[in-house]
């Protein structure tokens, strides 16, 4: 993966998310933070990074 540019905003609008249940339940990844890259994030795993798990808010307390 050379360059993680987002193809839908041509910038690194990548954010790290895990998807919590679904199909695609388990997946890690990055998740795009623009509108469309957002559309098709939730069209391929049912998620986008607002609904996705942060892993960095897993901070215990
Ligand atoms: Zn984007």
């Amino acid at each position: 993966m050379a360059g993680a540019y987002c193809r839908y905003c041509d910038s690194r609008c990548f954010v790290f998310r895990i998807v919590p249940d679904g199909p695609h339940k388990g997946w890690a990844g990055h998740m795009a933070t623009c509108h469309r890259g957002m559309e098709h994030d939730r069209r391929t795993t049912g998620h986008d990074h607002t609904t996705a798990i942060n892993p960095m808010d897993e901070v215990p307390s």
